[in-house]
């Protein structure tokens, strides 16, 4: 008769079972490769910290801390002490606060400067951020009544002017982060806003979301205004996020007038939009670097990726190219094309940087997303971006080279 199926060795069954425990054990959280060009990524988790804030998060995780204790008195202190003087050397503002993210401090900021009452924003202003936080949506929260005035693309003072009344309790300004309007357009320069607002006796609220603590210009990177500059033009609050450009963990940061960060903090939504202190200590960490500019770029990894040179990535897709294409399944190719990064988080939308890319190209559509799922797939994932025609991994984000090698190493020789 016919010869019974053969029975699967002992040891194929092992691996085959380590296999399926390694994939059902891998975290979607374990570190990955972000080749997307997008160097502040919200999706990929925005900011790699600096290894002076990694320590010391781990130091605030592994030891106790006088957290919300004062050491020189022995008495009971405040958790935001630690950051506020920083953040008032660092902004020029004579006060500051922190919470969750940036969404939360516009959030708080609304609540406690404007509940029950209007805030007067430019129609040009009405940002929407990825994530379902719209402005609008946040006012209402809030309890703020939103006046909107002027026009999409031009917004005058004298549209301000004629929606001030009593029934005003702040103007806000919103850095149009993510988008920007060209053309025919104008809007009022912050220091004529901060006029009008002291004026009319109510507040400014600049939120500069991404916002930054020094000039970029310095790296050859766009002019992005900074907070400082905000508060020189008489913002009477500002708020930036600290994953962002800052290039810190997840915050959201409040400076200026002494009596407004007061309120904020005597508002009871602050205690539910506090920082934990395992971001404070990181923030503490990642704040001081900013003392000394001149280090800044080689000890801040998200300036340190924006600052990289087109020449240098350039170099290094020459000098990966010949190890690569052996490791690509059958049927790909690799070869090194420039491209553009894009700083992301919505900071500077249009202001791309140059940088180049490894495209991976294959005979069809259906072949590239196989091999974008696999690279997905791997122990540390590959993530690029997607063309019609290629995969492009933008290696601008890309230090650990021997890592790189050593997860395509593990591709399939062929996808199916
Ligand atoms: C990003 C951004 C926010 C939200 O900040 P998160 O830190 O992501 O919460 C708010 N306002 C503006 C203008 C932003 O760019």
């Amino acid at each position: 008769g016919p010869l019974p199926p053969a029975l699967p060795q002992p040891a194929a069954i092992a691996a085959a079972a380590a296999t399926r425990l390694e994939r059902r054990d891998r975290s979607a959280l374990r570190p990955l490769f972000n080749l997307t060009g997008t160097v502040l990524h919200t999706n990929l988790g925005r900011a790699l910290l600096a290894e002076a804030a990694i320590e010391a998060a781990t130091a605030a995780m592994r030891e106790t801390i006088a957290l919300e204790f004062d050491l020189a008195s022995g008495r009971r202190g405040e958790r935001d002490a630690h950051l506020r003087a920083l953040l008032c050397e660092l902004t020029g503002a004579e006060d500051a606060t922190l919470v969750n993210n940036n969404a939360a401090a516009v959030l708080l900021a609304l609540n406690t400067l404007g509940a029950g009452r209007e805030a007067i924003v430019s129609r040009g202003e009405l940002i929407e951020i990825g994530g379902a936080f719209r402005m609008p949506d946040i006012m209402a929260r809030a309890g703020v009544a939103l006046v909107e005035v002027g026009t999409t693309n031009r917004t005058h003072a004298r549209d301000y002017r004629a929606a001030i009344g009593p029934g005003t309790g702040l103007l806000l300004k919103v850095h149009t982060s993510n988008y920007r309007i060209e053309g025919f357009t104008s809007e009022v320069p912050n220091a004529e806003l901060a006029a009008m607002a002291r004026e009319a006796k109510v507040p400014l609220l600049n939120d500069l979301g991404s916002g930054t603590l020094v000039d970029l210009a310095r790296w050859g990177l766009a002019p992005e205004p900074t907070v400082r500059q905000a508060v020189e033009e008489g913002a009477d609050l500002v708020t930036f996020s600290g994953d962002k450009l800052l290039g810190g963990p997840q915050a959201g940061f409040l400076v200026g007038r002494r009596d407004l960060i007061a309120a904020i903090n005597r508002n009871p939504m602050k205690r539910a939009l506090r920082v934990d202190k395992i971001r404070l200590a990181a923030l503490e960490a990642t704040l001081k670097l900013y003392r000394d500019p001149d280090r800044l770029a080689a000890r801040l990894p998200t300036l340190r990726l924006l600052a990289r040179q087109e020449a240098e990535i350039a170099a290094q897709a020459r000098r990966l190219l010949p190890a690569l294409a052996p490791l690509l399944p059958a049927g790909f190719t690799a070869e090194a094309v420039p491209c553009r990064s894009q700083i992301g988080s919505g900071a500077l939308p249009l202001d791309t940087l140059p940088s180049c890319a490894l495209r991976l190209s294959a005979a069809s559509g259906r072949a590239l997303e196989a091999l974008a799922a696999a690279l997905r797939d791997l122990p540390r994932p590959v993530i690029g971006r997607l063309r019609e025609d290629a995969l492009l991994l933008d290696l601008r984000c890309l230090e650990d080279e021997a890592g790189f090698l050593a997860s395509l190493a593990q591709l399939p020789h062929a996808l199916a």
